[in-house]
């Protein structure tokens, strides 16, 4: 792995910032470092540099940190440890059809390939599994979502199916008007994956723990200076917090709220997700994930009883055996006007750019585009024009 150069970790032992602020001190630099005379002593004020700042952890940071070690490039990541960043409360299915109406995914047919073997490929390095294929098993609420599905499947059957499982599923769940398959599904252990791969950047010093002040950041001549750090370019992968960047809040971002809750189901097969108007996410032992909501007017980002007595009616509605709450959480989705990623860097800031706006879908949508990305970065092939920032030149370009 390509390394910054310098140990964050080295900079609290090398010196305290306030002793430079009280104290009557001379600046010098030797060979790119930063020398402090402070009273009698010199003191080695190390400078950083690296190719890439990145800022955020979360799905996005972490796959496009993985592709920019694949390409050989430098990285240094600052991320706030946040419990209930999206990312972390996500049940990370991907779906390779969407909506009432079943219709494919967009870009499905390239995705499902390229994430099968990013996630395989970062478990493999990191040393654990992190995606596995779970089917969807869609019970039909109503006669007309039955229809929905039938048509569906004439027209374009890729991803759906009428065969009944093995699993009696009468006997744990009601439901009047049959099921259908979604297939193939896949589950991302997304904190798993967060997590391990957040340990590794621990390990080699390439993560700063912290808040990242945006008031500190300095850009000079396409030069990125942050406190101690420089770097040739700054990518933002910080999620919601992306819609107040002052580079970037321009961007048509739509926040969406989503909430869920984990419950025990000890006598229900973990086999699938079942789909009722909610789904049921398996959540290891005897753990599911149940959600989730969508609303895109809220008035803040925490759990509320509304959401938690609607789902637990609308699963005392669908399962036949007992369940009981443990936890509930809530987080906003990073999404988007026109539900497309936000991906390149600012028109007018060519060393500043964006990785961001995934929606509902960062676990099918963060792999792909941060291999386009970090192409287009290393070797100057182009970004999606769907995806690419510069469709925004205008409102980019408006202070
Ligand atoms: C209830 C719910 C269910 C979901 N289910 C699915 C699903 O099944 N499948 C799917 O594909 N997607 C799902 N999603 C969507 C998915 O969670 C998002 O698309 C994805 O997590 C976005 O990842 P991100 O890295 O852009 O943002 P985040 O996960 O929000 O990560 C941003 C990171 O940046 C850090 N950060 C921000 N600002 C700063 C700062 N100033 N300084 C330092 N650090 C900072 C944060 O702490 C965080 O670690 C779901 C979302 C929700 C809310």
């Amino acid at each position: 792995m390509a390394c910054c150069k310098v140990a964050p970790s080295r900079l609290k032992a090398d010196a305290n910032e306030n002793d430079f602020t009280r104290c009557k001190w001379l600046p010098f630099f030797l060979q790119g470092d930063l020398f402090i005379r402070f009273h009698n002593k010199i003191i080695l004020y190390k400078i950083m540099h690296t190719e890439n700042l990145i800022i955020g952890q979360g799905i996005c940071g972490t796959l496009l940190c993985y592709e920019l070690q694949k390409a050989g490039q430098s990285f240094l990541v600052i991320d706030e440890p946040r419990p209930f960043s999206a990312s972390k409360i996500a049940s990370g299915i991907i779906n390779p059809v969407t909506g009432r109406r079943l219709v494919k995914t967009w870009m499905i047919d390239e995705l499902l390939p390229f994430l099968l073997k990013s996630y395989i490929g970062l478990g493999l390095e990191l040393g654990i599994e992190c995606i596995e294929q779970k089917d969807v098993i869609d019970f039909f609420p109503s006669p007309q979502m039955r229809l929905a599905f039938l048509n569906r499947l004439e027209e374009d059957g890729q991803y759906l199916s009428l065969q009944k499982d093995i699993i009696e599923w009468s006997a744990y769940l009601n439901y009047d008007f049959e099921y259908g398959i979604i297939h193939p599904c896949y589950l991302v252990d997304v904190v798993k994956l967060i997590e391990a791969f957040r340990k590794k950047l621990v390990k080699r010093n390439f993560l700063l723990e912290a808040y990242f002040d945006i008031a500190q950041l300095s850009v000079e001549n396409n030069r990125i200076t942050y406190k101690n750090i420089t770097a040739e370019k700054i990518i933002f992968c910080d999620g919601t917090a992306g819609a107040e960047n002052p580079y970037f809040k321009n961007l048509p971002f739509a926040p969406n709220k989503g909430e869920a809750l984990i419950v025990k189901i000890k006598d229900l097969p973990g086999t699938h997700i079942l789909k009722r108007g909610l789904n049921l996410v398996p959540w290891g032992e005897d753990l599911f994930w149940a959600g989730s909501s969508y609303e895109w007017q809220f008035e803040h980002d925490q759990p509320t009883t509304l959401f938690r007595e609607k789902t637990v009616e609308q699963l005392n509605t669908f399962l036949k055996v007992p369940f009981t709450v443990v936890d509930h959480w809530a987080s906003i989705r990073p999404a988007t006007l026109e539900r497309r990623p936000f991906v390149g860097f600012h028109p007018l800031h060519p060393t500043i750019g964006i990785f961001n706006g995934m929606g509902t879908k960062g676990c099918s949508l963060a792999p792909y585009f941060a291999a386009q990305f970090v192409q287009y970065i290393s070797k100057g092939t182009a970004l999606s024009a769907d995806v690419d920032v510069h469709r925004f030149k205008k409102v980019l370009s408006r202070v």
